[in-house]
């Protein structure tokens, strides 16, 4: 049998190298377009920042490992350029030589991943703006902010400023790669603008969610343009570059990051005759077989089915492009393997902090038109309150109201998120509940958690909501509410809620006789926790009660401030 894979970095690489492991008879030719094969394309914004200094450490495998230790035919800077179906042939194109040679398949494997997008934008092709996706790249950003900027040009500028590296960087994109970008660019003592067409940054977080990452940005410095979309780029006066937007505003730069976004490569599919999906990607099967059974594709190139609400979408991320090539390479050896669908897991390191998710987002199901969702914020400690270091970690859980099914969770914050999003992530994908969650089993000493861990917190709180122990509802919802403040005086005057009557909780018991029977009552304190406390004591007393979810420190980010 004679297995081609194109593209030989997280999908390809991973097929070729699991097909030898399972077929040692096999003839198997991996053909990758660039000088590399197997290199970490997740490192290269901190090999930009520096984080990553020796560019070589990028290189998780080299092609003489695949020939030598799998004994796989590897080739790089060879680019396929032409696939006959009928004939089961693909044309290889050295990109050195330009030789074009025909190989024969039995069974083809793309994994050719998705390319930046390049809107044909006024002034893009002009020298200093960059996309982020191999080494290459990587390397040439580099360079570019290690070039001094002779700023006398074309203006006839004087004095010792007029040569210096450049200052200025304008990235455009706000999700991962474009954070991961921005943090870098900090590092390396460039002043940053982040300019996001959305009205939020890191798109896959509900907006209420993102307004901490992106208050958190403006506290490191970066200044922030939300909801204006890049029209076009202009060289300036003093030779740099300038950013223009589609609100008029322009923005000064020395470099450009464009990280807008990928679409995946398809035009191989589209030569072989396979089935494309609306959203732009290779249909592939659980056994990720394309609609021609000799012809496999994985990653970023296909379109997958949403492991939590069963739709078609475009998840790009090196997880599940791993796990799909290992699977394609158990189906070309014959085994009955399945890929389960993607639910989106993902974490982005942001200075000091992260900024975690899996499964769905309430935009999400809303746009679903789903309604049988709950949501709860907490904002517990990272770690026992009492040993050093402890943060306040900021979640957001979703969850079925009919059956207490976890759906998504959201975590932020700069100690222990990635524990946290794994367990709801592993929670999801096997279908537990929240009552699982109250229930589960996670490592605790001072340092890293507490005797009930945040994930536990999550659950418990969300089975007391569904167990009609604490009625929950959200600022949003709170029109016809009596809100009742249990905070402290000195909190209060900090910050009021207008409207709203303050009964402080150790009070609260005292003064029932102030509160109305005929109106629902919505306390809220801080965390929601002494607000929980007052809803036991008003429900155990005849009123009618909801908690305001995570009370005072989730109106302070709420979606429209
Ligand atoms: P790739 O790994 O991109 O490999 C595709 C390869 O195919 C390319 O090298 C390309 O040159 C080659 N190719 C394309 N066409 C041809 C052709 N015709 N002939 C021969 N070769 C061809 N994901 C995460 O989960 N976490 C992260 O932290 C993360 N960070 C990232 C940071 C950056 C800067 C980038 C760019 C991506 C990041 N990703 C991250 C995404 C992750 O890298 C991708 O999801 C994953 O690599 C996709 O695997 P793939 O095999 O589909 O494509």
């Amino acid at each position: 049998m004679k297995v081609v894979i194109v593209g030989g970095v997280a999908g390809g690489a991973s097929c070729a190298a699991r097909l030898r492991r399972l077929d040692e008879r096999a003839e198997i030719l991996m053909v990758e377009r660039g000088p590399y094969v197997s290199y970490a394309n997740c490192g290269l914004p901190y090999h930009v920042g520096g984080a990553i200094e020796d560019e070589s450490s990028l290189l998780v495998a080299t092609e003489q490992m695949f020939r030598e230790t799998f004994a796989i035919d590897c080739r790089t800077n060879c680019e396929v350029v032409g696939i006959s179906a009928e004939s089961k042939t693909v044309e290889i194109k050295n990109r050195l030589s330009g030789e074009i040679t025909t190989e024969k398949y039995d069974k083809l494997l793309l994994s050719p991943g998705s390319a930046p997008i390049r809107p044909p934008l006024p002034g893009i092709d002009l020298p200093g703006i960059f996309s982020v996706r191999t080494v290459p790249d990587a390397k040439n950003i580099r360079e570019w902010l290690d070039r001094d900027v002779d700023r006398s040009v074309p203006y006839p500028f004087t004095g010792p400023d007029t040569v210096s590296k450049p200052k200025k960087a304008v990235v455009i994109g706000g999700g991962f790669i474009g954070l991961e970008m921005v943090e870098n660019l900090v590092h390396r003592g460039l002043e940053v603008t982040l300019i996001e067409k959305l009205n939020q940054v890191m798109p896959p977080l509900d907006t209420e969610m993102a307004r901490l990452v992106e208050r958190y940005l403006s506290k490191h410095g970066v200044r922030i343009a939300l909801g204006d979309g890049v029209a076009g780029f202009r060289e300036s006066k003093t030779g740099s570059l300038e950013v223009l937007t589609d609100s008029g505003k322009v923005h000064p730069a020395d470099i450009v990051i464009l990280a807008i976004g990928v679409r995946p490569e398809t035009e191989l599919a589209k030569m072989a005759g396979i089935e494309i999906g609306k959203l732009g990607g290779i249909r592939v099967d659980e056994h990720m077989r394309t609609s021609n059974p000799d012809i496999l594709a994985v990653g970023d190139a296909v379109e997958v089915k949403n492991f939590v609400t069963g739709q078609w979408a475009l998840i790009p991320l090196a997880g599940p492009a791993n796990r799909q090539g290992r699977i394609a390479a158990d189906v070309i050896a014959g085994r009955d393997s399945r890929f389960r669908g993607t639910q989106g897991t993902s974490i982005c390191k942001l200075f000091d902090a992260a900024i975690a998710q899996t499964g769905v987002s309430e935009k999400q199901l809303i746009a679903l038109g789903d309604t049988d969702y709950e949501k709860i914020y907490l904002y517990p400690n990272s770690h026992a309150g009492y040993y050093p270091g402890t943060k306040i970690l900021p979640m957001k859980v979703l969850f079925r109201k009919s059956d207490g099914r976890v759906l998504g969770a959201q975590v932020l914050g700069e100690d222990g998120v990635p524990k946290r999003i794994d367990s709801f992530a592993m929670a999801i994908q096997m279908g537990c509940t929240i009552y699982d969650l109250e229930e589960s089993e996670l490592c605790y000493a001072p340092p890293f958690s507490s005797g009930k861990d945040p994930v536990n917190f999550a659950g418990m709180i969300a089975a007391n909501i569904l167990r009609g122990d604490m009625p929950v509802c959200h600022w949003d919802d709170t029109e016809d509410g009596f809100l009742l403040d249990v905070r402290n005086p000195p909190e209060v005057s900090v910050e009021t809620v207008p409207g709203a009557t303050n009964i402080p909780l150790p009070q609260l018991r005292s003064r029932l006789g102030e509160l109305p029977r005929d109106r629902e009552i919505m306390p809220f304190c801080r965390s929601a926790q002494r607000s929980y406390y007052a809803t036991r004591i008003l429900l155990q007393n005849g009123f009618k009660v909801r908690n305001i979810s995570g009370s005072m420190l989730t109106r302070s980010h709420r979606a429209g401030d």
